[in-house]
């Protein structure tokens, strides 16, 4: 049995019609007016296969294959976008999932376990953090961090939900609902460039990231820089400047492969004849192990801290969000590794360095993922593209594989 790669390609092209922007590319954040769009695009996709259609109360997307009850094999991604972002970034997981299960229900091939389909709400954490529907899907969401944070719209979540039929509460009751299930499968893009240097179609995951993200502050003393000698300033920016470098020279020499990042600075006052008195950046750290982000979270902290004594300073910070790294069981690497065999792909495996619902659902049941190349290693953006034969040949992959874990 294959794919029907013709009817995959024109799914993904009218899904990446809805939310186009003008500037380029695909915004359609999480309950964006082009986000309700897609999502009744979606439920009638699901219904026109024969599949039963479901919504939870986070606004996550259901399709089911078979028996209501009884432990389900599921497979899926997520539709929404960064701002700017491309078409194929959770989008090609969510419609292969639906490709899989329609040729199987075509063919009418006997399963033993219901298979179900899968589309998470806000996996790129446009509103409150990632994942927000795959967290609410395992019940590990934080009620304070709904009611509070404000999303990236600038304006809070209560006011973002209510011009849908979703609030707060039916947010954190969604897992009550969460069917039981026997794995989770999910195909993405690399986004990164190792199968198209390798030149290899297929990435099997071995191993997902954790991430560390803090808000962090160095605060001193705004003073003149005309009149306050350099040995008697406490200046925040320096402090920054000196923890970015020796924050990825710890990473780099101690701890190589693991990722360390400054992407977002703020320094107050912010003008010319002022020691900044206050600098303001984000800050993580990224590695496959937990023994690491462990090591890491220590060190770079007390590193930190260092800094602000040597310099007068003083350094707070905040946590944002953290996500465990997670370990593929070798069952699923295995079985993936004999279809790919079978269907006569070539394969290697591959770390993902980028967080993602499966590595949300590794709390819940086990999870594997499939990539396919990035050209040119680029996601997020207007430019990020695939290869339809990789695609077709990662969608074979995924149909095989949920056969026989169903059967
Ligand atoms: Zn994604």
């Amino acid at each position: 049995m294959q794919i029907n790669l013709k009817r995959l390609k024109k799914d993904i092209e009218e899904l990446g019609r809805i939310g186009r922007d003008p500037k380029g590319g695909v915004t359609r954040p999480s309950f964006c007016k082009a986000d309700l769009e897609a999502r009744a695009w979606l439920k009638d996709k699901i219904e026109e296969a024969g599949l039963s259609h479901r919504v939870d109360g986070a606004g996550n997307i259901f399709g089911r294959l078979g028996e209501t009850q009884g432990k389900a094999v599921m497979v899926g991604s997520h539709i929404d976008t960064v701002v700017n972002g491309g078409m194929f970034d959770g989008s090609i997981g969510v419609l292969s999932g639906l490709e899989c299960l329609r040729r199987i229900k075509e063919e009418g091939y006997r399963l033993s376990k219901p298979l179900e389909l899968a589309s998470f709400t806000d996996e790129e954490g446009n509103l409150v953090g990632d994942f927000l529907g795959s967290r609410a899907f395992v019940g590990e969401l934080d009620k304070g961090l709904l009611e509070k944070e404000l999303t990236a719209f600038g304006r809070p979540l209560k006011e973002i939900l209510s011009g849908t039929e979703f609030t707060i509460e039916s947010i954190l009751e969604a897992h009550k609902s969460a069917p039981e299930i026997e794995a989770y499968l999910e195909l993405h893009i690399e986004q990164g460039s190792v199968l198209e240097t390798e030149d290899i179609p297929i990435g099997i995951v071995d191993l997902i990231s954790g991430k560390h993200y803090r808000w962090c502050s160095y605060v001193g003393n705004a003073s003149h820089s005309g009149t306050t000698p350099l040995e008697l300033r406490q200046d925040a920016f320096l402090g920054l400047a000196d923890f970015a470098l020796k924050s990825t020279q710890y990473v780099a020499t101690k701890h190589y492969g693991s990722m360390v990042t400054i992407g977002k600075v703020n320094v107050a006052p912010g003008a010319f004849s002022v020691v900044p008195g206050q600098a303001d950046f984000s800050f993580e750290f990224r590695s496959a192990s937990k023994e690491t982000m462990r090591a890491l979270e220590s060190a770079l902290f007390s590193l930190a801290e260092d800094v602000a004594t040597t310099r007068g300073l003083t350094f707070v910070s905040k946590i944002i969000d953290q996500t465990e790294p997670v370990n593929i069981p070798p069952r699923l690497i295995s079985l993936l590794r004999e279809e790919c065999q079978k269907l006569d792909y070539p394969f290697m495996p591959v770390t993902s360095g980028a967080g993602h619902d499966a590595q949300i659902l590794a709390s819940k049941t086990d999870v594997a993922m499939i990539f396919i190349p990035s050209p040119d290693g680029i996601s997020h953006s207007p430019q990020e593209s695939i290869r339809w034969e990789d695609l077709e040949k990662g969608a074979n992959l995924l149909l095989h594989a949920l056969m026989r874990l169903a059967s």
